[in-house]
């Protein structure tokens, strides 16, 4: 199998290397293509995005190692665009369109901080209906690839990253499959590109990749693909477990 990276994190987002690094280490791992996917600017919450006044140095960066490492990998610049991101994304090679937040009355709540911020925003927003919590997180990603322009969905059931340990809500309630199914239909329309993300694996929150395989059957059922994506934020967690799945 070709193996190729495109969802990788270095340390202009929250990775822990650098883009030369991460690069190398791809080398060292017989990779032909790693794609930088750092994460958008987001103004609301600036704890792990790239800093507005490094974009540019970001993609200049890249752009070098493209030319150093010419010929013996391919270096592509993408971006991980929040759906709430405002920062153009004209100038990537590729957008890989995610959705991090639910907004709620002008807040921002992560999705994939911890289980406790999950059923606190239930408690407050949704009358301690988790399931309505849900269907709030898949409308906005049924909109992701039009908000992003995105040509690969990141992440798809992100709502469930804390859901192996901590069973927030049952994945097979009427009202979940309903909500991701419509998420999903609507997507599959744009011709955008799903993962498959080993991220919450490497560090230990699920045992299984993004998205779940009820999810994955229905996608394939209805004619949309997939790419694999490490999501990773160090330089040795490259293509993590990638032999473990199919496409
Ligand atoms: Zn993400
Ligand atoms: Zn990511």
């Amino acid at each position: 199998m070709e193996l190729r990276d495109f969802h990788v994190h270095s340390t202009y987002s929250d990775g822990i290397n650098t883009p030369e690094e991460i690069v190398l280490s791809a080398i060292d791992k017989g990779l032909t293509v790693i794609g930088f996917s750092d994460h958008s600017f987001t103004a609301f919450d600036q704890s792990y995005c790239m800093p507005k006044e490094k974009i540019a140095d970001y993609r200049a960066e890249i752009s070098a190692l493209r030319e150093k490492y010419s010929g013996k990998i391919t270096v592509l610049c993408g971006i991980e665009q929040d759906y709430y991101a405002k920062e153009s994304t004209a100038k990537y090679d590729y957008v890989i369109g995610s959705v991090h937040y639910l907004k709620v009355k002008e807040q921002y709540i992560p999705v994939d901080e911890d289980a406790e911020t999950l059923k606190k925003a239930a408690e407050q927003f949704f009358q301690g209906d988790m399931y309505a919590l849900t269907e709030a997180y898949y409308k906005t990603v049924g909109d992701v690839v039009r908000k992003t322009g995105a040509t690969i969905i990141g992440h798809f059931d992100l709502i469930t990253k804390f859901n192996e340990q901590h069973h927030l809500f049952d994945e097979t309630h009427p009202r979940y499959r309903k909500a991701w199914k419509n998420a999903a239909r609507e997507l599959l329309k744009s011709g955008a590109i799903f993962e498959i993300n080993t991220g919450a694996v490497s560090r230990g929150y699920r045992t299984t990749a993004y998205p779940s395989l009820e999810i994955r059957q229905f996608i394939r059922e209805h004619g949309g693909s997939f790419v694999l994506s490490g999501d990773s934020h160090s330089a040795e967690n490259l293509c993590f477990r990638f032999e473990q799945e199919n496409l």
